[in-house]
């Protein structure tokens, strides 16, 4: 028995430009699995020790999602729920997913006002939704006892880079605090992939930004947190800490070695380090940068760490 990703619906109700789906459209390749056939990936490989994750696409667009994540917390598993939260501007919507047993809400902020954020999602009024959402979600875990963490996704790409000190300002002054505040690479498939142009950074190019946002998220007292941006990138030791990765970073090898993770839908890795990463002393705590990211930028950025004060 082990974790799974699944993913309800490929559909989107937004359309964003890093999008890693096919933002509104959905895949055109890959159909939504039916009910009856998640319950079966869920029977065959959830138990008690399981982290189940929705996302999609959007998941919240399932209209048997309730249902779903009741099932697999049924079983004891811990539901992480990845989400951009627009739907859960509806107080009751996010009332149901927190009794169904949703353990942890993944949210991503996509700018840091409406305008920006509306232009990067494609979407009107789609700030304004994630931002009743999130206060919905606050006034349910502040007010009625609930215990669910509510995650806030930045996702650092070229058009976000500079903004990110700004979205942690609007978020320390607005919003309730989140249990912890990501930052995250990209992956270039779907959208993503089609506005390369638009979005794509070199990691070593927004490192700088990224510590920036550090700083400014300890200064408000945030928890931050940093994912697929290894410590080889982020250079400076006293930042690694930061360095958080959600998987197994035993799962996440040099190119040729199989993938090892439960992902029913992709083939390729998510994650990836370079065949020089053997000889980092943070080799078994680091799971590399998006498959995606190498493909595109290649692996000459991750120098093995020799010593821990480099
Ligand atoms: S060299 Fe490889 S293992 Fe070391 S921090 Fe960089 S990506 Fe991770």
């Amino acid at each position: 028995m082990g974790n799974i990703n699944i993913f309800p619906s490929y559909k989107c109700n937004l359309d964003c430009l890093f999008c890693a789906g096919g933002g509104k459209e959905g895949s055109k390749d890959i159909r939504d699995l039916t009910t009856c056939e998640i319950i079966k990936k869920l029977d065959d490989v959830v138990d008690s020790n399981s982290m189940v994750a929705f996302s999609g696409g959007e998941p919240t667009l399932r209209a048997d999602l309730t249902y779903l994540i009741q099932y697999a917390s049924d079983k004891g598993a811990t539901i992480l729920l990845t989400t951009n939260a627009t739907k859960l501007s509806d107080f009751n919507l996010a009332s149901e997913l927190v009794d169904a047993g949703v353990d942890i809400f993944s949210i991503t902020l996509r700018g840091h006002n409406a305008k920006f954020h509306d232009y990067l999602t494609q979407t009107k009024g789609s700030f304004d939704r994630t931002f009743a959402a999130f206060k919905n979600l606050s006034c349910l875990r502040d007010n009625y006892g609930y215990r669910f963490a509510i995650h806030l996704k930045i996702l650092v790409s070229k058009p976000t880079v500079k903004y990110m000190p700004q979205i942690i300002e609007l978020v320390s002054r607005e919003f309730p605090k989140p249990y912890a505040i990501e930052l995250t690479g990209l992956a270039f498939v779907g959208n993503a992939r089609g506005n390369m142009d638009e979005i794509a950074i070199k990691l070593t190019d927004a490192v700088p930004y990224v510590r920036k946002t550090i700083d400014a998220g300890k200064q408000h007292g945030q928890t931050m947190r940093v994912m697929d941006i290894p410590p080889c990138i982020l250079k400076d030791p006293s930042y690694f800490k930061y360095y958080k990765p959600w998987d197994n970073p035993q799962h996440y090898d040099d190119v040729d070695e199989e993938y090892t993770s439960v992902n029913i839908e992709y083939e390729e890795p998510e994650l990836i380090k370079g065949p020089q990463c053997r000889e980092c002393i943070k080799y078994n705590e680091c799971t590399g940068v998006t498959y995606s990211y190498a493909k595109i930028f290649g692996f000459d950025e991750l120098k093995p760490i020799i010593n821990q004060n480099e």
